[in-house]
């Protein structure tokens, strides 16, 4: 029953902040949960206490291009959750998400769900990660890799332009 007069269709006060559909994202370093918008320019920072936000979002064969659009590194998690492999790799990439917030966006694609993004990647065998810079892919790794692997891997994509 909330009447809090959510009116506000909400224009985009900023530039660069796409309509898309909003995630809550917890701040590494004080706990404070922010809902964060795509964005094509700035990475989300907390509301709190202005760290940058570890951006890992979940996103459908409707709302991946608005999310794809970020100005980090972006990697795509094409997982299912009948997939073990997946299931290892899953919190690898939540401590990556932490570790280089303000460097790389995390993107879940749950491939039963969105046959579409499965196809368009390729996602033949899963866990597929795909490695997007501007939108192009620039990497692909299918299986699970141990945590060091991985960002040796991701590495070279972080450097911000
Ligand atoms: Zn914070």
């Amino acid at each position: 029953m909330g009447s809090s007069g959510a009116g506000g269709s909400g224009a985009p006060d900023r530039p660069g902040v796409a309509e898309g559909p909003v995630s809550i994202l917890s701040c590494a370093a004080c706990g404070t949960k922010n809902r964060i918008r795509p964005s094509t320019r700035g990475v989300p920072v907390c509301a709190s206490c202005k760290a940058p936000l570890p951006w890992l979002v979940h996103a459908t064969d409707g709302t991946f291009d608005v999310e794809a659009a970020a100005p980090v590194a972006v990697v795509v998690d094409l997982w299912a959750p009948w997939c073990a492999p997946c299931r290892f790799v899953a919190p690898i990439l939540e401590e990556l998400a932490r570790e280089y917030a303000g460097r790389l966006k995390v993107i879940k694609v749950n491939v039963d769900e969105n046959p579409a993004l499965a196809q368009r990647f390729q996602a033949f065998s899963i866990p597929t990660l795909v490695v997007l810079r501007d939108g192009r892919v620039v990497d692909r790794i299918v299986g699970a890799l141990p945590k060091p692997q991985l960002a040796v891997r991701l590495t070279p994509h972080l450097l911000r332009h």
